[in-house]
């Protein structure tokens, strides 16, 4: 059969210019960053997957409504934009808008969580789990085991373990689960989808308990591409119809604007009870902006609700965007680098742990591994392991990823297939060279957060 490729379904009609960069001036730039590439300038990075996170490229219409955006201060025209396309694509009648989704987490873990409680969610999203212990919760992980394991092939590896789930319900009672925290398409498990049947099995298990289902819908995109892919009986429906499904087997969400709903700033709590809805905007006020605005610009929200609604138009963009995360992930596994599988949504992620299986984790091999191919060839990647994860709250101690990686994460629509060529040419280079490179040491330690502005030197 003759080769058919497959190619993006938009064309460019402005472009960014960026930097190519010398060895000898990437060497100083890492230096002065303390080898942490959230400390690199842009200007100094050829290729940025440090992140998927508010770094999309927006398409002409999003761009328009910039333009149209209502700056009201009260009871904008673009809020009530921003609340039709929540409604229509997540199917959720009250809308709470954040500056972003930290802001969402926040509002929400204030209003549900009470000091003592425990939350149980499908692995832990830093910032998520960050306000859950801010609001007194106990975090507990019940996402699958399968999750922890970079070589295993499950087709749904954020799945909730409803036995792990079980067993903390027994333990605890129901009455100190405020909510089921599940997040689609697990970011921290490296961009892996829930099921359906996963989701609909841990409603009906939270409903006989009176727990909540509160999703971190951030990434219900890109999951319900992959249940399209995988679950059989969703082949024929489309992403927009698989969106909304998994939305109705919750009780409200968080959303981070910045990934699935490609505009750079913003995000939003979306609920079904009028009541915790109130909670929410009682708080709001204080602590993001008045419930009409909460931290965005009138053009923000119109911007958001026209990225939204595109965003599910049809299922080409969510097949062009995770088709090139999958483009490049093909490419590693082609050239001998471990990389966590399935391939997932929003990046790929590199098996740091087995590349450099010479570093002990306390010497952050991640960490290394993201530093060296900065080093190579400018491009940016981010550390997922061991400094991610941080100290337990409480006793201080590091928490032990079992996985330790380095993510490479797509911004949408912004790089083309010659980007990513490059790209694996590069970690294929640094990886056939991966016994040179040593490990790391703290020279600075943040007390929370710490991966954002940590520093440190070789040992
Ligand atoms: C990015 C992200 C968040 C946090 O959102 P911000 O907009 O960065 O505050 C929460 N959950 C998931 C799954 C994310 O990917």
């Amino acid at each position: 059969m003759t080769r058919r490729s497959w190619a993006e379904p938009w064309k460019i009609k402005m472009v960014e210019p960026i930097t190519m960069t010398t060895r000898a001036h990437r060497e100083q730039a890492l230096q002065a960053a303390g080898y942490n590439s959230f400390l690199l300038q842009s200007d100094d990075v050829y290729i940025d997957l440090l992140t998927d996170s508010g770094t999309s490229a927006m398409s002409d219409h999003m761009w328009a409504g910039l333009m149209e955006g209502d700056e009201a201060y009260a009871g904008s025209r673009s809020f009530r934009h921003l609340c039709e396309a929540v409604e229509e694509v997540y199917g959720y009648p009250e809308t709470i808008p954040t500056h972003q989704g930290r802001g969402a987490e926040h509002i929400m873990s204030q209003v549900l969580i009470s000091p003592g409680d425990s939350v149980p969610g499908n692995m832990y999203f830093t910032t998520t789990r960050f306000h859950q212990e801010y609001a007194g919760g106990r975090f507990v992980d019940v996402i699958v085991d399968e999750a922890h394991q970079p070589s295993s092939t499950h087709p749904f590896k954020g799945n909730v373990d409803l036995a792990k789930l079980q067993a903390l319900i027994d333990e605890v009672g129901a009455d100190k689960i405020p909510y089921v925290s599940a997040e689609t398409n697990v970011n921290m498990a490296g961009g892996q989808p829930m099921s359906m049947a996963n989701l609909r099995d841990l409603y009906a298990l939270c409903s006989r308990h009176g727990i909540l289902v509160m999703l971190d819908a951030t990434r219900a995109l890109e999951n319900a591409w992959f249940i399209k892919q995988r679950e059989p009986g969703y082949e024929n429906k489309s992403v927009r119809e698989i969106v909304l499904e998994i939305c109705s087997y919750s009780d409200g969400a968080t959303v981070s604007s910045k990934k699935d709903n490609l505009v750079n700033i913003g995000g939003f709590m979306a609920v079904r009870d009028p009541e915790i809805a109130r909670k929410a905007r009682a708080l709001l006020v204080a602590f993001e902006g008045l419930q009409t605005y909460g931290g965005m610009a009138g053009r923000d929200m119109e911007a958001l609700s026209r990225g939204i609604r595109e965003m599910v138009a049809s299922d080409d963009h969510v097949r062009a965007r995770i088709g090139q995360v999958e483009y490049l992930g093909n490419l590693l596994i082609g050239g001998g680098v471990p990389i966590v599988l399935p391939i997932g949504g929003h990046g790929v992620f590199v098996d740091a742990g087995a590349v450099l299986s010479h570093i002990p984790q306390d010497e952050f091999p991640a960490q290394a591994l993201t530093a060296a191919v900065y080093l190579d060839s400018g491009v940016r990647g981010m550390e997922r392991g061991i400094v991610s994860a941080g100290r337990d709250a409480t006793t201080g101690e590091n928490h032990r990823p079992k996985l330790e990686l380095m993510r490479l994460a797509i911004p949408r629509r912004v790089y083309t297939q010659s980007h990513m060529d490059v790209v694996a040419e590069s970690i294929i280079e640094v990886y056939r060279q991966r016994e040179q490179i040593r490990g790391l040491r703290f020279t600075y330690e943040p007390p929370a957060l710490r991966f954002f502005q940590a520093r440190f030197e070789p040992v």
